[in-house]
């Protein structure tokens, strides 16, 4: 943002696909908030603690210290009024209250950065961080590099057999993918798959994942 008078607040996004960098940029904007002494309060879903249970940490392994929160209203509760900069991680995970807590923060004046994945396994748009976007004042999309033929990648290939909305995971379970080499329906054929070969076996059982771990 670039000239901002008074005490306004704002709203940014950050979005792309997995191993795109989300996490990584949001950890240098606050950094860089933090060195001008700005007050910051970090956020992220408790859902999501493949790391640690209390800071962001990007997969290339910067660590900011963060408070844990099941779902967004839970931010409104514990933003201090002197907070001037409000980082929320894994924004796709804090439900459709997201856009509101947001509007309400930057409305008080304060500085609101959020990462999320845009789209879902399947490509479709994933709730809430499309309609955030159209609220911010700003938005970065990140690309990741596609892992199979090298072309910027604007997907997240879920690898794993499951069609819930949701599952946590990071190397094996996901992969990036560009537009071309992107599957959509890849998950739903492991599942149909698994069910052929073990018609009584829950989704995501070992039987089928040491399958597919072997196959690739
Ligand atoms: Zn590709």
């Amino acid at each position: 943002m670039d000239i901002v008078k008074g005490n306004m607040g704002w709203i940014e996004v950050i979005v792309g696909p997995m191993f795109s960098g989300k996490s990584e940029e949001l950890i240098r904007r606050l950094r860089r908030a933090e060195i001008a002494r700005q007050r910051v309060q970090i956020f992220k879903p408790a859902i999501d603690q493949r790391y640690t249970a209390t800071g962001i940490v990007s997969h290339s392994g910067l660590e900011i210290a963060s408070e844990l929160v099941s779902e967004a209203h839970e931010i409104l509760l514990k933003v201090s009024p002197r907070t001037e900069v409000v980082g929320i991680d894994e924004g796709q995970f804090l439900g459709d209250g997201l856009v509101d807590v947001c509007t309400q923060l930057a409305d008080l004046g304060k500085r609101v950065m959020v990462t999320g994945l845009d789209t879902d396994f399947m490509g479709r748009p994933f709730e809430p961080i499309p309609r955030l976007l159209a609220v911010a004042e700003e938005i970065t999309k990140l690309l990741a590099i596609c892992v199979r033929c090298g072309n910027p990648a604007v997907h997240t290939q879920r690898l794993v057999a499951s069609e819930e909305l949701i599952v946590v995971g990071a190397t094996g379970t996901y992969e990036a993918r560009c537009r071309r080499c992107f599957e959509p329906m890849l998950a739903h054929q492991k599942v149909e798959q698994q069910h052929a070969a073990h018609p009584s076996a829950p989704e995501g059982s070992p039987p089928a994942i040491k399958a597919q771990a072997a196959s690739r």
